[in-house]
């Protein structure tokens, strides 16, 4: 196939990435949150979107089933990046990796102690990198969602999440106290469609690119 795949997440990324890519001509006939459909055609012939789960979209343009996608850093830094050429943060959906344990759990106080502590998180990688970084021992449980829900159930002393406003952590009692990183989505790109698609994708490469530095 001779077009462009571009590989999406529904919600937030969708949305964000939409702005870029009117940025370089090309707007998705329809929306993701009200069509059922996973492929979807745009206003140009040669492009088309295709809508993944966020954790898959590396997956997909790894193995060339899209030629570019829109991923989260933290999705990103969990899949490891292999086979995937990542030219520009997209500074959209931005968010930050924290450590959260319940309001009235001295986080510190154990850390100091060298207690053992036990982690629930989506993100195992960035939480083993983190806590070995520190030199503290955890016993690290991994999880899907509903993050929150860990400590207060006893699962866990604390856990490792994204964060915006910080809203729902305050709904379920919990608190920050530790930032690990600021996230934020990348584009990314198919090595092999890099070389062999330069004429379809060099231009939409430097259009993203423009806008990115227009939004700076
Ligand atoms: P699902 O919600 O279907 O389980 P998901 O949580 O991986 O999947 P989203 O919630 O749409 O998918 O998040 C997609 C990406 O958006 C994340 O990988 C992250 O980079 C970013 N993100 C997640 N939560 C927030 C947030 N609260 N604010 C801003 N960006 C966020
Ligand atoms: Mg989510």
């Amino acid at each position: 196939m001779n077009g462009i795949t571009i590989a999406l997440s529904k919600g937030r990324i969708f949305e964000e990435t939409l702005p870029l890519l009117a940025a370089a001509g090309i707007v998705p006939a329809e929306n993701p949150e009200t069509s059922r459909k996973l492929i979807i055609g745009t206003n140009r012939p040669d492009v088309r979107v295709v809508i993944v789960r966020a954790t898959d979209a590396p997956t997909y343009v790894q193995h060339g089933a899209a030629d570019l996608g829109v991923v989260g850093k933290d999705v990103l830094i969990e899949h490891g990046g292999a086979g995937l050429y990542q030219p520009l943060d997209l500074k959209i959906a931005k968010c930050r990796m924290s450590v959260a344990v319940p309001a009235g759990f001295d986080y510190e106080h154990a850390v100091r102690q060298g207690a053992r502590l036990k982690i629930a998180t989506k993100y195992t990688k960035i939480a083993r990198e983190h806590f070995a970084a520190k030199g503290v021992h955890v016993d690290l449980i991994k999880l899907y969602g509903s993050m929150e829900l860990a400590p207060l159930a006893g699962l866990s002393d604390a856990i490792v999440d994204l964060v915006s406003t910080g809203g729902t952590l305050k709904a379920n009692n919990l608190v920050e106290v530790e930032h690990i990183m600021d996230i934020s989505s990348r584009l990314i790109v198919n090595q092999a469609s890099l070389k062999l698609k330069r004429e379809t994708l060099g231009p939409i490469l430097d259009a993203f690119t423009q806008a990115v530095e227009k939004n700076a």
